[in-house]
């Protein structure tokens, strides 16, 4: 019997081969912005029920979605992208196929899982010796970047191992949310403002290093500046307001900023209104910056 997974085989390359098999460093766990602060908030991706049709549906399967697939036009999921090293998600764990999902682009799915899954309807799939579309060879993973490679981890994963945090865009037309969200087409910069918003006013810094680059110096990352600049951009309106001392503005910009996190931005703008100046803002929320990650916000120079 031809194995299930046959039809998506790609070719490693080696030498005298260029191979039809895309190297497989990276997976995002893509969602939308109120999920992304539970996220944040728990410091792990909870595993949910598989709502799209599966063989697993009736299993009552609880899984964490990752893939490594870039969205050209845009995620169905969300804008705030978790990305993971593949290597740790697959380390001590076994690997099993599950299905083809035949959308438009055709979609393989494997289970990645360190239980004994022999109860549910999947096969084992030793990535070192089937032909499919997922191969190891030594410690360097392949992919069939031809088509949607979906991981479903079996458990709930810890955001220790997360290694970078972005923003990305919506699809201008699909969400695979259950009853849509409000976030069609955005480019996610206002998930980045409310993002950033949410981690300078809780004061939660475990999440620093996904926001910092290293390389060729080390700065906030692109989509961290983006986030900071956008929380200024909402809460800067000529303000005009009675607060001057820092630590009263201090006080004023964090109630601010974690109103714009929760998703009220009116709210945070009437706060914000209670600030003497555009500089003050402009100011007090650099040095916030400064203190939450020890770098400076270039995006606040203006
Ligand atoms: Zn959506």
């Amino acid at each position: 019997m031809t194995k299930p997974w046959k039809p998506y085989a790609c070719t490693v390359p080696s030498s005298g081969v260029t191979g039809t098999c895309s190297v497989l460093s990276t997976v995002h766990h893509v969602t939308h912005t109120e999920p992304a602060l539970r996220i944040l908030a728990d410091g792990k991706v909870t595993r949910g029920l598989i709502y799209d049709e599966s063989i697993l549906n009736d299993s009552r399967t609880t899984v964490v979605w990752l893939s490594p697939n870039n969205w050209y036009d845009g995620s169905r999921y969300g804008c705030v992208q978790f990305s993971f090293d593949f290597a740790d998600i697959v380390a001590r764990r076994k690997i099993y196929w599950v299905e083809v999902r035949e959308y438009k682009r055709h979609a393989y799915r494997f289970i990645i899982s360190d239980q004994d899954l022999s109860k549910l309807p999947i096969t084992p799939y030793d990535a070192t010796k089937e032909e499919g579309p997922l191969r190891q060879v030594g410690e360097v993973w392949y992919w069939n970047s031809e088509h949607t490679a979906e991981f479903l981890l079996d458990s709930s994963l810890l955001l220790h191992y997360c290694k970078k945090i972005d923003f990305i865009k919506h699809h201008d037309k699909f969400c695979a949310a259950p009853g849509g969200c409000g976030e069609l087409g955005h480019d996610g910069t206002n998930p980045a403002g409310r993002v950033l918003a949410f981690l300078l006013s809780r004061g939660f810094r475990g999440f620093n290093d996904n926001l910092i680059v290293t390389d060729p110096k080390t700065a906030l990352s692109t989509a961290a500046e983006r986030g900071i600049l956008r929380a200024y951009e909402q809460l800067s309106a000529d303000l005009s307001g009675p607060i001057k001392s820092n630590d009263n503005v201090d006080a004023a910009l964090r109630a601010a900023l974690l109103q714009l996190a929760i998703g009220e931005a009116t709210l945070a703008q009437a706060t914000a209104k209670l600030i003497g100046s555009d500089d003050l803002l402009c100011g007090r929320l650099r040095e916030l910056v400064k203190r939450h990650f020890k770098l400076e916000a270039t995006a606040l120079k203006f």
